[in-house]
C-alpha cells in the first residue's frame, strides 16, 4: 500500500517504525468502538498517523458538557445535533482525505457485535461502559483480533492491550464484570480532559506497535496513572496466567452468547424503557443514590432510586439492577443514559 513519502517522513524517520510500518499502517483497518473523550483522541492520532481505513461506531450525540474531554467535537457539531459516528467522520476526513472513514451510528449489543466488528485488524476501546468491552473482548478473543482497553475517570487512566492467546484478556484481569450501579462512571464522579488525552494517546501507540507487527513491544502489562496524584505504574499481568481463563484459555462466550449483559425494552403505552440486566443482579442502592446525588435530586427508598438526570428524563433503578428510563422510547438512548449515570 502506497504512502505519501514526505507527510510521514517523520514518523519513517524513526528507525522503529521506518518505512515497512508506515506501510503497513496505510494498509490497516481499525474498527474505534465509541467516539466519546477517548475514542475521539484515539481516532485523531490514528487517522494523523495515516492509518489506512477506520470504522467509527457510536449510538450517541455531542453535548455541551462533552466539549471539555471530547477532542474531535466543537460548539457547531453540538448545535449541529449530528452523532457523535457522523461528526467526527467530517473532522477526520478534513484531517486526512487518504483514510476511508466509516461512520456507523449504533449501539453495540450481542445481536450485532459480529457484524458491527468482523473485518477489521485492530479493535480499539473508546467505549464508556463494561457490558461493550466486555462484549469486545470476547469477540476478540473468538476471533484472534488483538484490541486495546483504556478507561479514563477522574484524573485516572488504565490501559490495558489484549493479544488474544498471547496476554491477559480483560476477563483474566477481572473475572466478574461489576454489577449495574456498582462502580462510579465519568457522569457521577466527573473526569478531566487530561486523563482522556493521556489514556488515548496510550491507546493509540498500541495500536501503532500492534499494527506496525512489533507485538513484542506490547508487553503483558496493565498501564495505570493517576495525573492528580503524579502516580505512573505498570503492572505485571503474567501472573494471572496460572488461575486460568474461562474466556481467553476456554472459549466461555457469556456476553456474546446473551448470557450475561443487559436487555433494553420500550414499555408497552408508556414513553419509558426498561434496560435490565439478563442474569440479574443485587444492587447497593444506598451507594448509588450517595453517589447520584451530584447529578440532580435524588428521591430513594429501600426499593427504588430515582432521579431527573436530564430535562425531562428520570431515571428509576431497582434494588434487582433493573433501570426504568422515562421521557425516551430510544433504546439506544436509554442503554447509553444507564451506562452514563448508573454504569453498566
Ligand atoms: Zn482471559
Amino acid at each position: 500500500m502506497p504512502f505519501d513519502p514526505e507527510r510521514y517522513s517523520r514518523q519513517v524517520r524513526f528507525t522503529p517504525l521506518g518505512a515497512a510500518g508506515q506501510e503497513r499502517l496505510a494498509a490497516a483497518c481499525v474498527a474505534v468502538v465509541g467516539c466519546g473523550a477517548l475514542g475521539s483522541v484515539v481516532a485523531m492520532t490514528l487517522v494523523r498517523a495515516g492509518i489506512g481505513r477506520m470504522r467509527i461506531i457510536d449510538r450517541d450525540v455531542p453535548e455541551a458538557s462533552n466539549l471539555p474531554r471530547q477532542f474531535l467535537f466543537d460548539e457547531a457539531d453540538v448545535a449541529a445535533r449530528l452523532p457523535k459516528a457522523v461528526a467526527a467522520a467530517r473532522h477526520l476526513e478534513r484531517i486526512n482525505g487518504a483514510c476511508a472513514i466509516e461512520p456507523i451510528v449504533a449501539d453495540l449489543t450481542a445481536v450485532n457485535v459480529t457484524r458491527m466488528l468482523s473485518g477489521v485488524d485492530l479493535l480499539v476501546d473508546g467505549t464508556d461502559n463494561f457490558e461493550a468491552r466486555f462484549l469486545v473482548n470476547e469477540f476478540a478473543c473468538r476471533e484472534g483480533i488483538p484490541w486495546v482497553h483504556g478507561g479514563a475517570i477522574g484524573a485516572e487512566g488504565r490501559v490495558l492491550s489484549v493479544l488474544p492467546g498471547t496476554t491477559a484478556c480483560l476477563r483474566c484481569l477481572i473475572p466478574e464484570a461489576p454489577a449495574p450501579g456498582a462502580l462510579p462512571t465519568c457522569d457521577t464522579a466527573g473526569v478531566l480532559g487530561p486523563a482522556a488525552l493521556v489514556v488515548g494517546a496510550v491507546e493509540a501507540a498500541e495500536a501503532i506497535k500492534i499494527l506496525a507487527g512489533q507485538h513484542e513491544r506490547v508487553g503483558n502489562r496493565l498501564l495505570v496513572c493517576d495525573l492528580w496524584d503524579n502516580l505512573w505504574r505498570s503492572v505485571d499481568l503474567a501472573p494471572l496466567a496460572v488461575r486460568g481463563c474461562p474466556t481467553c484459555r476456554e472459549g466461555d462466550f457469556p456476553w456474546l452468547e446473551g448470557r450475561a449483559g443487559t436487555q433494553a425494552t420500550v414499555l408497552c403505552g408508556r414513553d419509558a424503557v426498561q434496560v435490565a440486566p439478563t442474569a440479574g443482579a443485587a444492587l447497593e442502592l444506598g451507594a448509588l443514590a450517595t453517589r447520584m446525588a451530584g447529578v440532580g435530586t435524588v428521591v430513594a427508598n429501600p426499593w427504588i432510586v430515582r432521579v431527573t438526570v436530564e430535562e425531562g428524563i428520570e431515571l428509576a433503578v431497582f434494588a434487582d439492577g433493573r433501570t426504568i428510563v422515562s421521557g425516551t422510547r430510544d433504546e439506544a438512548r436509554a442503554r447509553a443514559l444507564v451506562a452514563r449515570y448508573v454504569g453498566n
